[in-house]
């Protein structure tokens, strides 16, 4: 949907996926403009920059949404004061540390009639829709999920990962948990957890969760961030009626072992076509049902102490 003015936005962040993935997206997109980069350290060549977000809140009230690309701790008190100004705001996934905060949000955003979508960027792989309408009139025998990647790839010089208030491995996990609360016909939810925490680090490096259903699938997810060879995110669904394997992520769906989707990756083109809509109905679209899921996992987990992790 094209609205008549491209909304002015700013991006809060600048790190990876803002580069990777959010100014393109936005540069892509006639719904918007981005306006103004609010970042500590880095720079965006030909982009208007602050340092810190109040500045540009005070000096740019024609600025009327933001895309928070920061890291989960330290999101909330930004789109707390994003929203106090009166500004739509999209925040990457996690959408914050915690449940309550994300809930907060919702309210502060209802309160002021304000847009706030909490993104789920997994969801809008390509096998996740058809998945999903796959799965819809079939019984669930078993979901297996195993998202194992290499972290010094992924993500070099995040220290941040480590820190209590982010989520370890829960980082790419959740995508999965995402991919998960939107295909499965039926909500599930997690029976018990083993959490491995590097003696040197606050969050897991791996984690390995069952899940109670109730009509007695067994759904199990594994997570690991010491997996050097292949990268392997897969979900493999055996049903009454033939199995599904959604892998790389979501993007390619094959079912009883014959491809059925695949195709270039159009995730954050959808997110921004997504945002614009909301932002033409005025809505708020927030599902936290992954984050609970993580939420869950460290309430139940069993924590292991594993080697110390150096980059
Ligand atoms: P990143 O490369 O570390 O970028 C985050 C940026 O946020 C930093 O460069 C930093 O820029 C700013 N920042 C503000 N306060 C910070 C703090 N206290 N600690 C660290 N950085 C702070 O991280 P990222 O990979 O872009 O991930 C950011 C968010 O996007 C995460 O929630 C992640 O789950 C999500 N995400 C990442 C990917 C990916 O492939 N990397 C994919 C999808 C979603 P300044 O120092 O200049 O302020």
């Amino acid at each position: 949907m094209k609205a008549t003015e491209p909304t002015r936005i700013a991006i809060v962040g600048v790190g990876k996926i803002a580069r990777d993935q959010h100014m393109p997206s936005i540069e892509h997109n006639p719904n918007f403009t981005l306006c103004a980069a609010v970042s500590r350290h880095a720079r965006v060549d030909g982009v208007e920059h602050y340092n810190a977000l109040d500045a540009m809140l005070l000096k740019r009230p024609d600025i009327t949404a933001l895309a928070l690309c920061t890291p989960p701790a330290v999101r909330f008190d930004m789109a707390m004061a994003a929203l106090r100004a009166g500004r739509h705001v999209l925040l990457e996934k996690p959408p914050g540390a915690t449940l309550t905060e994300v809930e907060t949000l919702v309210g502060e955003a209802r309160e002021r009639g304000l847009t706030l979508y909490a993104t789920w960027h997994s969801r809008h792989a390509l096998g996740v829709e058809p998945a999903r309408d796959w799965l819809a009139p079939r019984r669930i025998r078993s979901v297996r999920i195993v998202w194992k990647e290499d972290v010094r790839r992924w993500h070099p010089g995040q220290a941040w990962i480590w820190n209590a208030g982010n989520v370890g491995v829960f980082d790419p996990g959740i995508n999965a948990l995402s991919i998960l609360t939107r295909i499965m016909p039926h909500p599930v939810h997690v029976a018990s957890a083993d959490l491995d925490f590097p003696s040197n680090c606050q969050t897991p490096i791996a984690a390995r969760l069952e899940f109670a259903d109730p009509f007695g699938a067994t759904v199990t997810a594994e997570f690991d961030w010491r997996h050097e060879g292949h990268q392997t995110w897969d979900i493999a669904v055996e049903t009454d009626a033939g199995s599904l394997l959604l892998s790389e992520g979501g993007s390619r769906l094959t079912i009883d072992g014959e491809p059925a989707v695949s195709g270039p990756d159009r995730e954050y083109p959808a997110i921004y076509e997504h945002f614009a809509e909301l932002l033409a109905a005025g809505r708020i679209d927030v599902d936290v049902s992954p984050l609970r899921h993580v939420a869950d996992a460290f309430l139940v987990g069993r924590r292991h102490e594993v080697d110390a992790f150096h980059e």
